[in-house]
């Protein structure tokens, strides 16, 4: 126990001890190895951090800094990313089980993060309104909010924290960090990056901890100006309640249960890769996986096959190792709760196709096999709730009508799939669904370029695109008598 490095909180550009002096242990889920002891972070570590945030906001260091110059340190942030791309890929990779290659492919991608928003910082400004009164002048000035919180999953951690807290510094904000309590590691290491790029001390502080301890003090702060959060629907409605009589403006990117819809002229080889990629990536701890299947009656069969042909094939194992296909669950709970859900659905009526066990995946970890059911409908547990592991729900329709009002009868609305070779359908599909992100003919493309919302109890605000850029700034008016 004594050699495994303790990592404390970053705060005001340094590492320091928890108040409690308490640390809790990061465990990775493929060996059950512990990993390292995290600093168990409180409500005095939350405010030491945002008096730090505060601080480098207010004190010219940051607000006031041009916004030419918050670009380069954002460009040079997303250099140094990649130029310690491997060692935070595998960082994340020992810490939530994710396969190294998946990872080497997300850090390949997240400096873009940062350079995207590098360029737009130079590009934030109000404008000149031309109002019916000539003796005045009106203008508007976009400015920052302030200290910004970002709450953060273990599911990615960088690419989730990079999606907050790159908008929120190219804003002209500061941030503090409650990354997942399942993985503190990369996020730490991005904070320290960020120090190196010259982004002033107290401009990116991350506390580390438990959700209902860190994060609820961070949510609970009087002195922030908004919470950025990625998680489960529950949490996020609680952060919502939290924070609306304050009037703290929240984005809020939580749980979904998307559809894939085969239609009978898809190309279904292609959709068949589609639909196992949608649900077995990340052993289906994504919040776009494609849970839910349906496909057309006269190619439910075929594509079942197909499906469940590959669904056993996959290679269950270590997760470093590159020809793993599924790495495992990120924590003993999370495998529980999918177990669970598969018992349920069992009992339910559901038939499992294919999977249906839990598997220590020959080191000693927290794996499950990659499971269909089948014979299940919307009435069921396994098909209404989020599961967040490699479970898929398939189903049949008959006409388009019914499969627009399957895919839709749900309480989520963050993404969805359509698989067909008529152009014209797709574009009607496209319109018909209530989703933030509709795919046709792929699956789980994304980039900071494209904005997304989750519809319905699938989040509120925009993420990514310029779009995000509103979340962190407030609109001045100024009147100027002439
Ligand atoms: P979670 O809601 O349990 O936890 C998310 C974060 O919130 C963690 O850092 C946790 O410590 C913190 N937290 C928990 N309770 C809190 C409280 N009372 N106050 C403040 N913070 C609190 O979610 P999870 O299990 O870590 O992540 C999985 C969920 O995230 C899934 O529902 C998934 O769909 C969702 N997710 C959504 C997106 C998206 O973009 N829409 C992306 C990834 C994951």
């Amino acid at each position: 126990m004594s050699e495994l490095t303790t990592s404390q909180h970053f705060i005001g550009g340094a590492r320091v001890e928890p108040a409690s002096g308490e640390y809790f242990e990061s465990t990775n889920p493929a060996t059950r190895r512990v990993l390292y002891r995290a600093a168990r972070g409180g409500a005095a570590d939350i405010d030491r951090a945002v008096t730090a945030a505060r601080g480098a906001y207010e004190d010219a260091r940051w607000r006031d800094l041009s916004q030419t110059r918050r670009g380069r340190l954002l460009r040079r942030l997303g250099d140094l990313i990649a130029e310690n791309a491997e060692e935070l890929a595998r960082m994340e990779t020992e810490d939530n089980g994710k396969l190294l290659r998946e990872m080497r492919g997300q850090l390949a991608t997240l400096p873009e993060y940062y350079h995207y928003y590098a360029g737009l910082a130079d590009k934030i400004h109000g404008d000149v309104v031309p109002t019916s009164d000539r003796r005045v002048l009106n203008y508007t000035a976009r400015e920052p909010l302030g200290v910004v919180g970002a709450i953060t999953p273990w599911n990615s951690p960088l690419t989730l924290t990079s999606s907050k807290l790159a908008p929120a510094l190219c804003a002209g904000n500061t941030v503090v960090i409650k990354p997942s309590e399942h993985t503190s590691a990369s996020v730490l290491r991005l904070a320290e990056l960020a120090l190196e790029a010259g982004f002033p001390p107290g401009a990116v502080n991350v506390v580390t901890g438990f959700g209902g301890e860190a994060g609820q003090a961070l949510v609970d702060h009087r002195a922030l100006a908004k919470i950025s959060f990625t998680g489960s629907t529950a949490t996020g409605s609680r952060i919502a309640a939290a924070t609306a009589g304050r009037f703290v403006g929240s984005t809020l990117e939580l749980g979904g249960k998307s559809p894939n819809i085969v239609f009978e002229d898809a190309d279904i080889a292609n959709a068949a890769m589609g639909v196992v990629a949608g649900i077995f990536a990340a052993a289906g701890q994504t919040c776009i996986a494609g849970s839910r299947v349906f496909a057309h009656r006269s190619v439910y069969d075929d594509l079942l096959e197909r499906v469940s042909d590959r669904a056993r094939s996959i290679r269950i194992g270590d997760p470093l190792d590159e020809k793993t296909e599924l790495g495992p669950l990120a924590f003993e709970g999370q495998r529980d709760k999918v177990a669970a859900y598969v018992d349920i659905g069992r009992g339910e009526g559901a038939r499992v196709l294919t999977g249906g066990r839990s598997t220590d995946g020959g080191l000693g970890g927290f794996f499950y096999e990659p499971t269909i059911l089948v014979d299940v409908d919307n009435s069921m547990r396994v098909v209404r709730e989020e599961i967040f592991g490699p479970v898929l729900a398939v189903m049949p329709f008959d006409t388009e009508e019914e499969a627009v009002r399957l895919a839709n009868d749900t309480e989520y609305g963050l993404a969805a799939g359509v698989w067909t070779q008529n152009l014209a359908r797709a574009h009607r599909m496209a319109a018909r669904l209530d989703a933030g992100t509709v795919w046709v003919n792929t699956y789980r493309a994304m980039s900071p370029m494209s904005p997304r919302q989750g519809f319905k109890s699938s989040g509120a605000g925009v993420e990514h695109g310029t779009e995000t850029i509103k979340e962190y700034t407030r609109l001045k008016s100024v009147w100027i008598n002439t």
